[in-house]
């Protein structure tokens, strides 16, 4: 259910478009390492920048966080699981030499394009 639930979301369709328009390759759901069940929204796996686009509800976005009032325990716990689980993912992705790049989908895609971008080059350069 996660998995569909995350996979070609529209914020996500968006940024991929831009960036693909940007001329870039990148890799879809690719796998976290170490951490099974866990993917990587977009990936460039050559230079190992990870990107994400967090849906405002699902990953508690500060600006769009809404708490449903129905079974308001058992939602807090699932929402605050989420948060603990992204970072826990950055952490595992930083260990094995990744960037990761988060956007909520509320971010400007074209803007995100253009942040992904100058990161994937800055580190094709290095
Ligand atoms: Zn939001």
């Amino acid at each position: 259910m996660e998995a569909q639930r995350r996979r070609d979301t529209g914020p996500e369709k968006l940024l991929r478009s831009e960036l693909h328009r940007l001329g870039l390759r990148f890799r879809l759901s690719y796998p976290v390492p170490g951490a099974p069940r866990r993917t990587i929204d977009v990936a460039f796996t050559r230079v190992k920048v990870a990107v994400f686009v967090d849906g405002c509800f699902w990953h508690a976005c500060p600006d769009h966080a809404t708490w449903p009032k129905n079974n308001e325990t058992w939602w807090r716990a699932k929402l605050e699981a989420n948060r603990i689980r992204d970072r826990d993912t950055d952490a595992r992705l930083a260990a094995a030499g990744w960037l990761v790049l988060r956007f909520w989908e509320h971010e400007d895609a074209q803007r995100a394009a253009g942040q992904v971008e100058a990161a994937v080059r800055r580190r094709a350069c290095q």
